[in-house]
This record gives structure tokens, C-alpha cells and sequence, in this order.
């Protein structure tokens, strides 16, 4: 049986990365060891994490005053980090509140003592379209706006930017990060656990602003930007293995063409599935389309036993993880880069026949 895995992250890889693990794991590039068993400080692992980083810088654009981080503790290690590195000036950072991880990061500030504004909200809204600034972000006010570009859990995405006047932007993207083509200098931070559209958990990109890095010393070292930029992200042991898949996936997508051609891909793989659900008399598509995510694409049918009756029926398919976040129910399909198109047609065929079977 062919199996997709629509899992919202961890999530599927390409194939031809896991079979080049699999090839290499025993010993890298014949060497006799495996990467899970080589020093970072070695020649190989030197060549992998630089290559890495200047494919990174190559897909995305990255200018060369942007520093590229590989860091550890995920998407909510960010949470962190980015308030505790970036909001020394007036301890104040400004949150958009599109989804449950963008009011995530803001809830980690306060724990550390920063302040935090929401400035507007869709919660009352359950999250189906993205909050508008009610009103011009307030000048020297806050250390950064932060966004959550793509919001795993609601399906919804940012294709235009607030205004934000001089205030930096700091941007969550662990689950769109070379899933679309956004522009590095329009943020002063960026961060992704790469455990949805590159590689496996373990590694989280950093990619930050120079300008706004100073010498800060409340800061954990393992999450000091500062440090991790002067260390070439070697302070202390990396995930080693992870990096190592990152830098694979990321040649990867250099081989399928880039990020232009990935945003391709999931605008075709989201724009079928999304056109399906349009037709569709049982499933439905609930949020407001000009905010439609490329990569999570949330459905239901209304009825929570039915959905998940479609969760077992499709499984037994192998079309796998299609239950939709504890905190909202429903479905999710997950379309990261590495989801075929096959997959989706296999999904939409599949739902087709559910649906018919349920009238
Ligand atoms: N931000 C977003 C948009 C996410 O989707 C997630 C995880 N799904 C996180 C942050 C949290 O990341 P982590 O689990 O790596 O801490």
C-alpha cells in the first residue's frame, strides 16, 4: 500500500532524502563511521553545516548582514530566545494574535517578564482569517512585532505584511519556511523548527538581523544569538544528525528548483484540495479564503464522530495523521513540501468516495 503521511510535523520527507540517510548512515562517505557518530568539530561535519547554510542562504535570498543560526529547542526555544536577544530596548514586543502558537510566543515573553501587546485578535473569530492592526503599530514603542507567518494549527497564512513602520518583525515560519517565498530583509528575525518542510525535529533555523544583535547577558547560552553568530552555531554540540538531514532536504529542494518552484507545488497541491472542499457538499473549508495557508489545510464535516471516522477510513487507506489539532478537531491536511501531488489527488479521491458513501 502507498502511505502519505499528512502529519502536521513531525511530517513526511522526501524520499529520496530518507533513501540517501539510509545509504549513508553506516558510514559517511566512506569513512566508516556514521554521522550519528562523528565529532561537529570534524572536517565532515564542517563541510555539511556550511553547506547547509550557504544553501539556505542561496534559496532564501539571505543577505549577507543576516546571521544564520542552527539552534536547538524548537519553535517554542524561539518563543524564548527571540524576547530574551531582541527586546533590550524597551522590554516590549507587539504580537498579532493569528492562532493558538502566535499567542504561544506571547504568553513566553510575559513568563520571562517581558511585556507583551496583543494588538489585535481573531480568537473570538476561531482564528478563520488573520487579525488586521486596528490602527498604525505605535513608533519606539516596541522591540519587534511578532507574527506568526503561517498558523499550523488554523490554516491560515500571511501573503501581504502589516505595516509596521521602522518597528522590526520578528517571523515565525516552522511550518512555511522554503514552502513560500517571503522577502528576509522585510524581517529582522526569522525562525523554523525544521521538522515540517525541512528534516527532521532537532535543528532550529535562526535567521536574524545583525544589526539588532548586542552583547546581552540574561541570556541562556544555548539560546544567545550573539554567541551561536560568533561560534558559527558550534558553541556547543548541535544536533548533529539533524543538520545533516536539513543540508539534504535542502539540496533537495535546490534540485526541484528552489523555493519559487516549491510555492508552485503547494499552490497547486492546496488550490485542488481547497477547490475540492468548495464543491464539496460534505466537507467544508472554514476559513476566510484570502488567508487560505499553502500547507495546513483544515476541513470538517461538522459532525466530530464523522470526522473521525474519516481519520480510520482514510488510514486504512494509507492516507495517514489526517486528524486535525486536539485544540480545534476537525481535519488537517498537511501539505509541506515534500507531499506529492499524488498524495492530494489520492486524498481527494479518497474523500470523494467517502462523501458518496455518506449522502
Ligand atoms: N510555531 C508554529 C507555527 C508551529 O507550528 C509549531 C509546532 N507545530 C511551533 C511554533 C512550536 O514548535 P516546536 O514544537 O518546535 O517547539
Amino acid at each position: 500500500m502507498v502511505v502519505y503521511n499528512f502529519a502536521a510535523g513531525p511530517a513526511v520527507m522526501p524520499k529520496p532524502v530518507i533513501q540517501q540517510i539510509q545509504t549513508e548512515l553506516p558510514s559517511l562517505n566512506g569513512s566508516g563511521m556514521s554521522i550519528m557518530e562523528i565529532s561537529h568539530r570534524s572536517p565532515a561535519f564542517d563541510a555539511i553545516i556550511q553547506q547547509a547554510e550557504a544553501r539556505l542562504r542561496h534559496l532564501m535570498a539571505i543577505p549577507d548582514d543576516y546571521a544564520v543560526l542552527f539552534m536547538q529547542g524548537g519553535g517554542t526555544g524561539q518563543f524564548a530566545a527571540a524576547p530574551l536577544n531582541l527586546a533590550t530596548k524597551h522590554h516590549h514586543i507587539a504580537v498579532l494574535d493569528s492562532g493558538q502558537w502566535a499567542s504561544r510566543a506571547a504568553a513566553e515573553a510575559k513568563r520571562l517578564g517581558i511585556a507583551a501587546d496583543v494588538l489585535a485578535t481573531t480568537k473570538p473569530d476561531h482564528y478563520r482569517h488573520l487579525p488586521t492592526m486596528p490602527e498604525a503599530l505605535a513608533q519606539d514603542t516596541y522591540d519587534y512585532l511578532h507574527l506568526c507567518l503561517n498558523n499550523t494549527v488554523e490554516g491560515t497564512a500571511y501573503t501581504t505584511l502589516p505595516e509596521h513602520g521602522d518597528t522590526p518583525l520578528v517571523a515565525d515560519m516552522s511550518s512555511n519556511i522554503c514552502a513560500q517565498r517571503y522577502n528576509v530583509s522585510d524581517f529582522g528575525m526569522i525562525f523554523a523548527g525544521a521538522q515540517k518542510n525541512l528534516g527532521p525535529a532537532g535543528v532550529t533555523v535562526v535567521i536574524v538581523k545583525r544589526a539588532l544583535l548586542s552583547d546581552v547577558e540574561a541570556v541562556p547560552s544555548a539560546l544567545d544569538y550573539t554567541l551561536f553568530d560568533k561560534k558559527n552555531s558550534l558553541y556547543n554540540t548541535p544536533p548533529v544528525f539533524a543538520i545533516y538531514a536539513l543540508n539534504l532536504t535542502l539540496g533537495w529542494i535546490e534540485d526541484l528548483g528552489g523555493i519559487d518552484a516549491m510555492e508552485k507545488r503547494n499552490r497547486e497541491k492546496s488550490s485542488k484540495l481547497y477547490a475540492f472542499l468548495d464543491r464539496s457538499k460534505l466537507f467544508h473549508n472554514y476559513v476566510e479564503p484570502r488567508d487560505r495557508s499553502l500547507t495546513n489545510v483544515v476541513f470538517n464535516t461538522g459532525d466530530a464522530d464523522l470526522d473521525q471516522a474519516v481519520v480510520d477510513a482514510a488510514a486504512a487507506q494509507g492516507l495517514m495523521n489526517l486528524k486535525g489539532h486536539r485544540s480545534v478537531g476537525g481535519l488537517r491536511a498537511s501539505l509541506y513540501n515534500a507531499m506529492p501531488l499524488a498524495g492530494v489527488d489520492a486524498l481527494i479521491d479518497f474523500l470523494t468516495q467517502f462523501e458518496k458513501e455518506h449522502e
